[in-house]
């Protein structure tokens, strides 16, 4: 069947259903195609850590007004998502975690955050359930976590009241252009008829651009996690090691969510899928040795998903000079879920407005194209900065570039 469409938004995870709800609430009626359920793969996968602290500081404007968002998020979806702002410890045993640390908390205070550096004590005070391997850690006390299921299944929910219509179990097989810009999605089912396509499919991200003939420094890694039985509130914060190792939280039924590396990652990616019978055992340890007061606890379910890894570690976002029409927003590099409400503000201010309110140029395609002056392919065009300047009228944009 062909269908005509305003926009065609690739994949139904936290992002495009958040992109949708956002366009949707503003009078768009945007098709989202998930070729699996809603919430399928990486944010149905994921610990709903909601940080600022430890990324990447390109990242952190964004990442701290979605802090922000969460903050109204049970309003604007009109459900509790089960967030909790009760701080992000990230746990040290070593005087050199420390050190590392300490500097990487200077950095992220110069570009605005409120953290701080803990010894041990000062841990303690916080979550007195730490072992004795703890000598100190950092402490930002706006972060926090969510349920991500009910976060994706909020913005979900909201956009398909508002008029998006979700199209599931359908899988998008081809982008056809029309003199170099997007013309038409094909599917395994219709045929969408539209000038403008969100590549939303996290880490089926590259293959999306490859459709376009556009490639992306983008692997998938896989990450592991369980979930164990319910336990008596035992603390609120985000938990996990300096190093990234482990990390987790308890969720408000009393389960504790433990995710982390189990060391398999690059062999098991040859094979296509994890050793599952390595993920509970190896996040365990890691866990008793850092919460010793959680030995006895069984563990209910194992599972893992894939990240969107970009070389650089930030997503990419917004348009490209080399395909009108075609909107990145994927590569999310295994944090994402703590930017989605902003990820879905910006996304759908860029093709409403023609302009986003924060900047997302350095997040844009054309850095990974660098020119001899060490400046993007696309600097100073449409593809990646502001345009404004370039489209007064609502998506004349696209004609222009
Ligand atoms: C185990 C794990 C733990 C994580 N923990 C955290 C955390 O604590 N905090 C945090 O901020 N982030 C975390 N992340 C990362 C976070 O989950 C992601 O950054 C985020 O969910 C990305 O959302 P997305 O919508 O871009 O991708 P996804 O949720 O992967 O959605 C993309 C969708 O596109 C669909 N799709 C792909 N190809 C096609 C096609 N051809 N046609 C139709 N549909 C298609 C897929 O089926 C999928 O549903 C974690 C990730 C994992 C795997």
């Amino acid at each position: 069947m062909s269908v005509k469409a305003d926009v065609v938004i690739i994949g139904g995870g936290v992002m495009g259903c958040a992109i949708a709800y956002h366009l949707a609430k503003q009078g768009l009626k945007p098709v989202v195609i998930e070729k699996s359920d809603i919430g399928g793969e990486a944010s149905g996968s994921n610990g709903g850590g909601v940080r600022q602290s430890a990324r990447n500081l390109k990242e952190m404007p964004l990442a701290m007004e979605s802090i922000r968002l969460y903050g109204h998020l049970h309003e604007e979806l009109d459900m509790d998502v089960e967030y909790v702002r009760k701080g992000n410890l990230r746990l040290c045993t070593s005087e050199e975690e420390l050190e590392t640390m300490r500097k990487s908390v200077e950095n992220q205070k110069m570009v605005g955050l409120t953290l701080e550096m803990l010894d041990r004590r000062q841990v303690l005070d916080i979550n007195p359930h730490v072992g004795d391997k703890v000598i100190g850690a950092s402490f930002c006390a706006t972060d926090g976590h969510v349920n991500p299921f009910l976060v994706t299944f909020g913005f979900f929910k909201r956009a398909k009241n508002l008029g998006a219509r979700f199209h599931t179990h359908e899988e998008v097989k081809e982008i056809r252009l029309q003199k170099g810009r997007v013309a038409a999605v094909i599917t395994d089912k219709n045929k969408f008829e539209t000038d403008l396509v969100v590549n939303a499919a996290g880490v089926a991200g590259r293959l999306i651009a490859n459709m376009v003939g556009l490639d992306l420094p983008m692997r998938p890694i896989f990450s592991e996690a369980l979930i164990t039985e319910a336990y008596p509130p035992l603390f609120q914060q985000m938990v996990g090691h300096a190093k990234g190792l482990f990390y987790g939280r308890q969720t408000s039924h009393g389960s504790f969510f433990w995710g982390g590396f189990v060391g398999t990652e690059q062999f098991i990616y040859r094979q296509g899928k994890p050793l599952f019978h390595y993920i509970g055992p190896t996040i365990s340890k890691m866990v008793i040795d850092f919460f010793p007061v959680l030995k006895n606890l069984n563990v209910i379910r194992t599972w893992s998903g894939l990240i969107a890894q970009m070389s650089d570690g930030i997503p990419v976002l917004g348009l490209t000079e080399e395909v009108p029409g075609f909107v990145f927003t994927t590569g999310f590099s295994g944090h994402g879920f703590g930017l989605a409400p902003i990820i879905g503000r910006l996304l759908s201010e860029l093709i409403m407005d023609c302009q986003t309110s924060l900047p997302i140029s350095d997040f844009c395609y054309g850095r990974f194209f660098k020119n001899t002056e060490n400046e993007c392919s696309c600097k100073g065009n449409a593809a990646c900065t502001t345009i404004t300047a370039v489209c007064p009228n609502k998506r004349e944009w696209l004609k222009s570039i």
